[in-house]
């Protein structure tokens, strides 16, 4: 921990688990995965025994967080086997909120039986969308009867706290189609619900589709609509929005993520897993034989690396920030980061209050709605402020 990190109150540390294997690569994701073969999931396996042997977490974590990749692709033996290396490396202590991401196809009773048995609290899922059409758009590889298999399994074996990942402005899709999804994924009642306006992120099949013409992604003014339309439904259904695509019941928001967008600390493990400790940020190879090859000789090539700086930890702190409701507490921002941490801020922030984009009282300033519709040009330019 360094004099950066040290003002953050409460530091409460995170473990991240990368968990690289998909069945197949969905045509919008463009995260790095591999094909579950036997003999990487093993080389994966035994990597993290290492991995977290060798260098466990730096003091107790108090939540975890396991994404990819699809961690619900590992058999129940194989989870129950990653589950004790990582509490072992938790110094025995399971975290309080632990999150596990499935894909519907993977939810089986023995698997989230012994995810229970070993600590996990909480399961995260992919659903996407309640429409087969819309699913095939995406390339997904599950179908609407695994989707409510899938949750119908979670309630009867006693999993509330699960959360449902949706995605809108998929092409194709109309607002009277994102209106039904909602309608659906409100009426599977989870606790926590995740809404994801569709990018096009370069590479993807998606992409390559939009690029031959072959699909039209919506407009501006249509993605803003699909937003307004989710912030309105999920109100309504008693789900409280608290960042710009993450809505909870009461006290179910995600602890692990809240922490991260505050720029607390946390240690990743697994290829390509990020970490934020001291002074540091960095990505572990998107490679499992490199990974593997580093934590064998101990010269591990990192993918990125960044020395932190009271500037980038203060430009993050308001990009992620801002994007959730409660906004930012500029007194902590300061004490964290220093007087007047960055100097274009002061300026931009008259600006945003001017335009409606935010509001403030007391020591917190805040996005407004219009301000949360374009809170990722709001980020840009605060990466550009000096
Ligand atoms: S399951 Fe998730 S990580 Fe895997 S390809 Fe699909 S979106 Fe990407």
């Amino acid at each position: 921990m360094n004099k950066l990190q040290e003002k953050a109150e409460p530091l409460e540390l995170g473990l991240y688990i990368h968990v690289p294997f998909c069945a197949r690569s969905c045509d919008f994701c463009h995260f790095y995965q591999e094909p579950p073969k036997r003999s990487d999931l093993n080389t994966y396996l035994d990597g993290m025994d290492i991995a977290m042997g060798k260098n466990p977490p730096p003091r107790i974590a108090g939540t975890a967080f396991w994404g990819g990749g699809t961690p619900g692709l590992l058999s129940a033996k194989d989870l129950e086997r990653l589950c004790k290396t990582m509490v072992r490396s938790n110094y025995g202590v399971v975290p309080k909120e632990w999150s596990i991401e499935m894909a519907p196809a993977t939810v089986k009773k023995d698997k989230i039986r012994i995810l229970k048995d070993q600590g996990v609290s909480r399961i995260s899922m992919g659903v996407q969308s309640f429409q087969p059409g819309l699913l095939d758009a995406l390339g997904r590889v599950h179908s609407l009867e695994q989707v409510e298999r899938s949750i119908e399994l979670l309630k009867t074996e006693g999993w509330d706290n699960f959360n449902l990942d949706m995605i809108f402005a998929i092409p194709g899709q109309t607002l009277k189609m994102w209106e039904q999804d909602l309608d659906a994924v409100i009426q599977a009642g989870p606790m926590h619900i995740s809404t994801y306006c569709l990018t096009f992120e370069e590479d993807t099949a998606l992409w390559v589709r939009l690029q031959k013409g072959q699909v039209q992604r919506h407009t501006v003014e249509d993605e803003a609509r699909f937003h307004e339309l989710t912030w309105e439904k999920l109100a309504q259904a008693g789900y409280e929005q608290y960042e710009v695509s993450n809505f909870a019941k009461k006290g179910y928001a995600c602890r692990h993520n809240l922490d991260t967008w505050r720029m607390q600390e946390w240690v990743g493990y697994g290829p390509s897993a990020s970490s934020q400790l001291g002074i540091r940020r960095w990505t572990e190879p998107h490679s499992i034989d490199e990974w593997l090859a580093g934590l064998r000789d101990g010269r591990t090539k990192l993918t990125e690396e960044v020395q932190l700086t009271p500037n980038i930890l203060a430009q993050d702190y308001l990009i992620f920030g801002l994007r959730m409701n409660a906004g930012v507490d500029l007194v902590d921002w300061e004490s964290r980061f220093g007087e007047s941490p960055i100097k274009g801020w002061e300026p931009f922030k008259t600006t945003l209050l001017e335009e409606g984009l935010a509001k403030s009282e007391g020591t917190r300033l805040w996005l407004t709605d219009s301000g949360r519709l374009v809170a990722d040009r709001i980020g840009e330019e605060v990466l550009g402020l000096e």
